[in-house]
């Protein structure tokens, strides 16, 4: 495997750093991470801005390898962060890309790019986590509508956001992966309320959805009915297998900004510290190497992402943790700072292992998928 950029790929990643650097300094400053409203306008505001340089397609609309010089040269420079765009470009958009018909991708992709529509993900629910084909929000057809009933929980960004990407049971009678159907729904429907739950870190970013016959139109249906379990894993390996590879690149950033934090006040004497960094240093690097081999796998595979995406969200999420875990001990008391953005990357940090599967469900994954271990449940 060739890691090396290719001309195209050197010329496309020199116009990209010679824009970032005048791109950048006429933003506006960054909301207060608590203000959801503003943040939203800001991350939309950086999607308009991409999309009118004619990088606004770059996550689904370009070949793997410039989508990967896209990420690393964003983070370098300290582009923003995609924010409430996540669901829509990294996960919800490539799955209508990828799934969608004609129709459908002219309707949502368009506005996710132009930075217009905000998505979320109403998979899980109160019994439905790990078990996510254990869900039980119903749905039944109604003329030319589903009528949609249930709640879902840890919905990121439920209340600045247009549409739902929303899993429904259409057959509760079928096996529990067979009665599942992947549906887009406008979150300003009637019969949908959104109750904010508040972080660790104070922050609302995601909610409980409660569904009373919400109304769906039959055209919103992703997939055939009763398909949604298989439309569900092309989303899930889009989330775990491509969305955080952009953070990577930024977990290296902080990397260096620590070890300079250290060098400047003695830190850096300690042998147990400059080990870890060194080693975190090692991972992190790895990380983007698997990240470089599992988008050219990707390439010859139609571009899906496989579940190789399980290993590195696995490794990631611990490595993340570990990261800023390190940054607390170079911070000392500095630490307890919940403004301090470590501080607040750290209690986020917490979630990763959680959010997008478990560790322990990564590691099921891995065991049977990959290494063809039999099934341990
Ligand atoms: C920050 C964050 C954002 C999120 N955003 C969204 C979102 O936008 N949309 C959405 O739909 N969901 C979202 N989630 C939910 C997330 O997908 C679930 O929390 C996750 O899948 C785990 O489900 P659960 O919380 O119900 O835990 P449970 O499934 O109840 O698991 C509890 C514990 O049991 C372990 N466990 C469960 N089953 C097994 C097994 N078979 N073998 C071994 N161990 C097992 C788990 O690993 C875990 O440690 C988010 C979560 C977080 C933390």
């Amino acid at each position: 495997m060739d890691l090396s950029d290719s001309a195209e790929d050197a010329e496309f990643r020199a116009r990209l750093r010679e824009w970032l650097g005048k791109a950048l300094p006429t933003l506006p400053p960054q909301p207060s991470p608590d203000d959801w409203p503003a943040r939203r306008a800001y991350d939309l505001g950086w999607q308009r801005t991409l999309y009118d340089a004619g990088y606004g397609d770059v996550h689904w609309g370009a070949s793997p390898t410039v989508r990967l010089i896209f990420l690393e040269e964003t983070e370098k420079a300290g582009a923003p962060y995609v924010g409430a765009g996540f669901v829509g470009l990294l996960h919800a958009g490539p799955t209508i890309a990828a799934e969608g018909t004609a129709g459908q991708r002219e309707r949502w992709l368009p506005p996710i790019l132009r930075g217009e529509e905000v998505w979320c993900q109403g998979f899980s629910e109160p019994d439905a986590g790990s078990d996510l084909a254990a869900l039980r929000t119903r749905a039944w057809r109604d003329g030319d509508d589903y009528v949609v009933s249930g709640s879902k929980i840890w919905t990121s960004h439920a209340e600045v956001a247009d549409w739902c990407e929303l899993l429904v049971r259409t057959d509760p009678d079928a096996p529990k992966h067979r009665g599942i159907t992947w549906l887009a729904m406008p979150m300003d429907a009637p019969g949908i309320t959104v109750r904010p739950l508040r972080t660790l870190a104070g922050s609302a970013e995601f909610a409980e959805v409660f569904l009373d016959e919400v109304r769906v139109p039959v055209g919103n249906r992703v997939g055939e009915e009763n398909d949604g379990w298989r439309v569900t894993m092309v989303t899930l390996s889009f989330e775990r297998g491509t969305a955080f590879v952009g953070e990577v690149v930024a977990c290296r950033r902080v990397l260096g900004e620590l070890a300079r934090e250290a060098r400047s006040d003695g830190r850096w004497d300690d042998p147990a510290l400059r080990r870890r960094l060194g080693r975190l240093n090692a991972e992190f690097r790895a990380l983007w190497r698997l990240t470089q081999w599992n988008v050219s796998e990707a390439q010859t595979t139609g571009g899906l992402p496989g579940v190789a995406g399980s290993v590195f969200k696995l490794r990631y999420s611990q490595a993340r943790q570990e990261l800023y875990d390190t940054a607390a001990d170079v911070l000392g008391d500095a630490s307890l700072d919940l403004d301090h953005p470590w501080t607040r990357d750290r209690l986020s940090s917490l979630s990763y292992t959680i959010a997008a599967g478990t560790s322990q469900i990564q590691r099921d994954i891995v065991a049977e998928r990959i290494l063809g271990l039999p099934k341990g449940r």
